[in-house]
């Protein structure tokens, strides 16, 4: 491995994936051995047009040109923020219309649990088993598994967690409830599907009780699920939402959305009372900008659920126990652990990235650029299943 890796740079884990790359393009990641390997993973759900696509790298090159950074969050008018603001506003349904932009996913948390509270002037949070919205304190302390929190006690106080999917567990959220943050699809919990009644049931309950209802579509947002965004698949509509991840086309950016109205509690009392120097960079946004048209005019979202029929069609193997999750967000799952990381390895060995979700062990994650062509997503897959064939 690499000796400045090894020595300068802070390992995530005993075991990083350790590939050097040298350049990326499309479905693929070259490495500085010469060689080419399939990614199957789109950098955790972010390369969604695939590595550097041209109108992506034409937006940024475009902005170069004019400024970088100039002013802190929300203070200067600059052309692709607002007007991506405004894109995004228009591609969301009525009550979605006020963009905040961050730099990253659990920043956007951080701000929506933050607004929530604000505007509600309640302090409790409802979060979900298994659930992973970030690992900044805020995010942390509604995220639902006791292994990554235990280190890091005390969290935020006043968070409960119900099972994820079970409306009877709904009866819980009261009016002392500030916001109940979901994932409308779990993804690091292992790509898990809730019922669209107990979509209905959550939204119902946090209409009644006044509660407000954040969806994190960090993961599953931008196509990723068979629609631009999954919560129109539930029929449900949040009343914050937070996103990231594919949202620039490979660039950092994040944002929360609410109605006009909610986000005014950021306003004043105090003004600034929730602020970012670099959130909506002038470049990410030109890259978000040109992400977004290509998504939409290339119906990207679309092709997603073709990925899922192709996915699902090619691995029905015996040694997989299940293919879940919608479009391009799915999770084979093996029967033991031992034998997903060898598979996962001789698909490296194959020229096919594939990877874990955080809370499982022997789920694997499939997550394709949603623009990769026939031939390449059937090469990956054909690799797939000659590991599971030798595993
Ligand atoms: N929320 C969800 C659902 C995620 O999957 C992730 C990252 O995987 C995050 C939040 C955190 O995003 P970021 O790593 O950009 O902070």
């Amino acid at each position: 491995m690499n000796k400045d890796f090894e020595q300068a740079l802070a390992w995530t884990s005993d075991a990083p994936i350790g590939l050097s790359v040298d350049r990326a393009q499309g479905p693929f990641l070259y490495l500085e051995d010469g060689s080419r390997v399939i990614d199957l993973i789109s950098g955790i759900a972010v390369s969604s047009l695939g590595h550097r696509h041209p109108a992506v790298i034409g937006a940024i090159q475009e902005q170069i040109d004019r400024h970088l950074h100039v002013m802190v969050y929300g203070e200067f008018v600059q052309k692709h923020q607002a007007g991506y603001a405004a894109e995004l506003a228009d591609a969301l349904p009525d009550g979605l219309d006020s963009v905040y932009f961050t730099m990253t996913g659990t920043e956007a948390n951080e701000g929506a649990l933050k607004l929530a509270k604000k505007a509600t002037g309640r302090s409790r949070m409802i979060g979900f088993r298994n659930s992973y919205h970030g690992d900044t304190h805020g995010s942390l302390s509604v995220t639902g598994r006791d292994v990554y929190r235990d280190p890091f006690l005390p969290l935020l106080p006043d968070v409960s967690f119900l099972p994820f999917g079970d409306v009877d567990a709904l009866s819980a959220i009261d009016d002392s409830v500030a916001c109940v943050i979901t994932e409308p699809i779990q993804g690091e919990g292992g790509i898990i599907v809730p019922s669209d009644e107990w979509h209905r049931a959550l939204r119902d309950r946090c209409s009644a009780t006044g509660a407000l209802l954040i969806f994190d579509e960090i993961q599953t947002g931008f196509g990723r699920t068979g629609s631009l965004f999954a919560f129109e698949q539930f029929g449900v509509q949040p009343d914050i939402i937070t996103l990231a991840k594919a949202m620039a086309g490979g660039m950092p950016l994040g944002a929360f959305v609410s109605s006009r109205e909610l986000m005014s509690a950021f306003r004043n009392d105090p003004p600034l009372s929730h602020v970012t120097t670099f959130g909506g960079h002038p470049v990410s946004c030109a890259a978000a900008r040109a992400t977004l048209r290509v998504l939409q005019n290339e119906q990207l979202p679309e092709r997603a659920k073709w990925i899922e029929e192709v996915v699902r069609e090619r691995l029905g193997h015996p040694a997989v126990v299940e293919v879940r999750g919608r479009g391009a967000m799915l999770g084979m799952l093996l029967d033991d652990a031992e034998r997903t990381a060898r598979v996962v390895q001789s698909c490296l060995e194959g020229g096919v990235l594939l990877g874990w979700t955080l809370h499982s062990n022997n789920l694997v994650r499939i997550a394709p650029p949603l623009n990769i062509s026939e031939p390449v997503l059937v090469e990956a897959l054909d690799v797939i299943v000659a590991a599971l064939e030798a595993s």
